[in-house]
């Protein structure tokens, strides 16, 4: 078959979502591609792994959102398909930062395209904390921003984990940290990361399912298939002085999800300048 036109409009497209996500992309798939974004009943995503990690995640982050779609096309009974995936972890270059990195996948099982845009931000939160009192208990909890930032707290008294979430307020927070102090001496507190605990994420990953239907919206220039768009650059840029490739991005690259058509753009810049060379600045 060969989509023309709006090949989404008046389609539903099943988020396979326990957090609300699913409001996150209800206004672009309805503005930019005609479509409704509907919530899969009885999901449990979160047999495939918390943020928390008191359920492991064993898969890839785009396995376990390949996974996750499958079961809510499957629920709900159609081909068109969404998850996602985030991960928060310390960045490479400071181990101070937290970057939080989500994948947003689409599966369309009727053209048999899968459509995955990935984004990648500095999160302003905090990493986790061990703390040793309430007094610090609280005032970590202020700085990551509790209560409109969700927290989570985890101690273990010998018997292995235990964790505590879904916290609304400060004496609910109190009176969980009172009972954790009775048995440890030490509570670790860190963002709740859930899209729905976490304006931060929540901001992100609306983004991103822009970012997702405005690529639904657009078609392949050779064979019409929605989802065309980048996937990746191409590092190499040649050094001004030597002529050698270095790490710099020399084009971009787009890509139809459904055929093999390909378009190569060379950046604006045509050489790299010999800082970024290995052979003349080592
Ligand atoms: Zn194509
Ligand atoms: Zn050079």
């Amino acid at each position: 078959m060969t989509p023309t036109g709006r090949p989404y409009a008046g389609r539903t497209v099943a988020f396979a979502t326990m957090h609300g996500k699913e409001r996150l992309a209800a206004e672009p798939f309805r503005e930019l591609l005609g479509a409704r974004v509907t919530v899969p009943k009885g999901l449990n995503t979160d047999l495939l792994g918390t943020f928390a990690g008191d359920i492991p995640r064993e898969l890839s982050p785009i396995d376990a959102a390949r996974v996750k779609a499958r079961l809510g096309m499957h629920i709900d009974n159609t081909p068109l398909g969404l998850a996602s995936e985030g991960t928060f972890a310390a960045a490479p270059w400071s181990p101070g930062v937290v970057e939080n990195t989500e994948l947003l996948l689409f599966i369309d099982d009727v053209l048999e395209i899968e459509v995955v845009e990935v984004s990648r931000v500095m999160s302003p939160l905090p990493r986790p904390r061990s703390v040793r009192d309430m007094d610090a208990g609280l005032a970590f909890a202020a700085r990551i921003g509790f209560p409109r930032q969700g927290i989570v707290l985890t101690a273990d008294d010998g018997d292995g984990p235990t964790w505590r979430k879904d916290l609304r307020t400060t004496s609910e927070l109190t009176r969980a940290l009172n009972e954790l102090f009775d048995t440890v001496n030490e509570v670790t507190i860190q963002p709740d990361y859930r899209a729905h605990a976490c304006p931060s994420r929540a901001e992100h990953l609306r983004s991103l399912t822009t970012r997702l239907a405005q690529r639904l919206a657009t078609p392949c220039p050779d064979c019409a298939a929605p989802g065309w768009g980048p996937i990746a650059s191409e590092q190499g840029l040649l050094c001004r002085d030597c002529g050698a490739p270095t790490a710099l991005e020399a084009a971009t690259v787009e890509s139809c999800a459904r055929c093999s058509h390909r378009v190569r753009t060379p950046g604006a810049a045509r050489t790299a300048g010999p800082e970024w060379c290995q052979h003349c600045n080592p």
